[in-house]
This record gives C-alpha cells, structure tokens and sequence, in this order.
C-alpha cells in the first residue's frame, strides 16, 4: 500500500471495538446469534427502520431486495448511471434489465425524477435510487412516480447510514432516515463506509412478510437457524424456498453494534469537516461542490468536487497523489464498462461528464482542519497551473 501522507478514508476504532471482539471470542459463539440479533433491533430503533435483516455484505443486501420482491426475467429496473456497479450488477443476477438514467447536475448526482419518467415502460417493475456521497435524493418526487406506475422503490443506502431528510416539511419524508422511505433500504458495512464492520450490510424494509422472506433467503430458505437449535426452540426445519447464505457473523455484529452508536457524532464530525472544504473551496473559479439542493442532514460519506474540465482534473489528481494526498473517483458511468456495453447507447451525458471531472477527497471523522487546508492549497495549484 502506498504510505499516504493524508488517505482517503480512515477508521474510528478503538477499545470499545476491541472489547466487543473478545466478548464475543469467549462467548464461544461466532455466527448469527444474539449479538446479531441485538444488532438488528438497535439499527431499527436508531432508524425508525420497521424491521432489519444483518446480511454479509451490501451486494447481498441488494440481492435479496431485488430476489424478495419477485423482480426477475422480462423486468426493467431503472437505476442512476452513477453508483457503485453493485445494483447493477445484482439487476442482472436476478436475470432483470437495469435502465441507466442521467444524474440530476454535476452537483447533485443523484438520479433525475424527471429522467425516470422517460425510461419507465410496460417492463419496468423498479426503480433504484442511491444517496451519493450521503446526501439523499429527491424522494417526495420519486415516490410519486412509483405510486403513480405501481413501481417498487428500492434505496441503495450504502453511503447514507444515519442521513435524514429535514425541514422538507410538508414532505412524505420529513424526520425519515434514507433506507426508511422505499419498499427496501439496503446498507453496507465495508471498511470504508461510515458505519465499518470489514464486510456486513443490512436489508430495512416496513413491510413484515417481505422481512420474512428475506430471512429466508438469507439461510438457503430455511425457516429456523442454527442457533435457534441450539437454544432448543425448535429441532427441526422446512426449506420454503430457494435461497442463499448471506448470514451475518457475531463477531461483525459486535463491532457494527459500537461502531452504531458513534454514528451520529462521526456524521457530525463529517459534517464539520465538510463545510471547512466549503470555506477553503468557494473561491476556486470554475470548481464545484456536490451538495444537495434537498434540505437534510447529510451523512457526508464523501467529499466530492467537480473540475472545471478533464485535463483540470487529470492534472489535480496528480499533484494530489504527488502530495502523497489518495483521491478517488466515485464512480465511472455504469454503462461505459466493458460488462454493460449493450447498455452504452443510453442518453446519459451529464453522467458521462461526471466521471470525466469528478475527484473524491479524503474525508474521516477524525480528519483535521489543517489536513483539510493541504488538500485544498494542492486542489488550488493544480487548477492555476
Ligand atoms: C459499498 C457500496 C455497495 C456494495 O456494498 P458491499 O458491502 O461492498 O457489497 C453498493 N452500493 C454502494 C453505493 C456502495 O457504496
């Protein structure tokens, strides 16, 4: 790994997490028990989420969305051109068409309400949506959409753990966390999300027999657990349908469990740092900064500026990595890969000027101001050389 001077991103652990691992370790017990459990019950109650199902990843977590909802061949599912190519990805698995739609603004990169209208047809079944960089969609509009057309509202919340619409008031979604608002929220836990267990993600739905059938699916479509065996509730099981192994780990639990409960405050300190790359960028000419044009309370999963041009770009990003400083892109055009060329022809351009002039900066909750300035007198050389 290259020794940076200032990353990416960077965890909050400490002995709390490591406490929370040898409970565990001598608890003797390693998978999908009572931490997991506990785990789940804490998530619902900090999101006002209805039910919560501690899957092994986010992948998965889309997984099982897409499976319970009975989305398969023959359905369309429309989704932003701009995310991590899980949904995509995970659309095709279950054998569906993803639909690319352009992004609202090279500032708000968020899927348009106004583009899903174009793409909806008799094949479309869903809609995906995705929270980037933490800061949420235009929901009360897309909601409306799939009210209107019957469609299912899936939320790929995997940058927007604790992020919460605000003063939006009169709005369906006003005080509701994102992952909260669609038929399905689906989280993940990689090292580099704002909540960090290594791998892990959660499916939040308020519909109880979806929930039921999502547990199902993630133990191979058995109606009892292990550990319910082994504490005796029942001796037996039925397979009711055909599912998978996405459990979650005890030991994973643990760690989420506390890293949990510092969320709000690390969301916090996100937030703080995020408005001191406010003050230092705002004078850059030409630059731009992802926000939201949606009043919230941002999780600030990531830090995103906009280039005046690609060659502008190219060059920061070099100076950056010669500062020894990690940047990243967040994320090339979903169907300009190789996978998904059969999808390229989509009318897509604002996305495709996205990837071309977006950078992602470091940003972590214990990220100082100072650190803050550095990036920021590189990013402003860069652009006047
Ligand atoms: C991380 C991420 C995923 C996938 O989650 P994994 O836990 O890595 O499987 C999906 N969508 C988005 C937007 C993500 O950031």
């Amino acid at each position: 790994m290259p020794d940076w001077q200032i990353p990416l991103t960077d965890l909050d652990y400490g002995t709390d997490e490591t406490e929370a691992v040898v409970r565990v370790l001598q608890s003797k017990w390693l998978s999908m028990g009572p931490e997991v459990e506990t785990f789940e019950q804490e998530f619902s109650s900090q999101l006002k989420a209805g039910n919560s199902i501690a899957v092994s990843n986010g992948t998965a977590a889309l997984h099982l969305a897409l499976l319970a909802l009975g989305i398969g061949p023959g359905d369309s599912v429309v989704q932003p051109a701009i995310n991590f190519v899980a949904s995509a990805n995970m659309t095709v698995a279950v054998g569906a068409k993803p639909v690319f739609a352009d992004i609202t603004s090279l500032d708000e990169p968020m899927i348009d309400p106004e583009e899903i209208k174009k793409l909806i047809n008799s094949d479309t079944r869903a809609i995906i949506v995705m929270h980037y960089g933490g800061y949420l969609c235009q929901m009360p509009a897309i909601q409306k959409i799939c009210e209107d057309h019957r469609l299912f509202l899936i939320e790929d919340a995997c940058h927007a753990v604790g992020a919460m619409y605000l003063g939006v008031f009169p709005s369906s979604v006003e005080g509701k966390y994102a992952g909260t608002i669609g038929s399905a929220g689906c989280f993940s836990f990689f090292s580099n999300k704002n909540l960090a267990t290594g791998e892990g993600g959660m499916v939040t739905t308020g519909d109880v027999e979806l929930a039921v059938r999502i547990r199902h699916f993630r133990s191979h479509g058995m109606t009892t657990l292990t550990w319910d065996r082994h504490r005796g509730h029942s001796s037996s099981y039925d397979v009711v349908q055909h599912g998978y192994n996405y459990r979650f780990d005890e030991i994973r639990a643990a760690l989420g469990r506390v890293q949990l409960q510092k969320l709000l405050s690390n969301n916090q300190k996100r937030k703080i740092i995020s408005e001191w790359y406010d003050q230092q960028l705002s004078g850059m000419k030409g630059w731009q900064i992802v926000k939201t044009r949606n009043n919230l309370d941002a999780s600030h999963h990531l830090e995103v500026v906009i280039s005046p041009d690609e060659a502008t770009r190219n060059r920061a990003v070099q100076a950056l990595r010669e500062a020894r400083i990690q940047s990243s892109l967040h994320y090339p055009c979903i169907p300009d890969f190789k996978a998904f060329l059969k999808e390229a022809a989509c009318n897509v351009p604002r996305s495709r000027e996205f990837s071309k002039r977006a950078i992602t900066l470091p940003l972590f909750p214990t990220m100082s101001q100072t650190q803050v300035e550095q990036v920021c007198r590189i990013l402003s050389h860069a652009s006047k050389e």
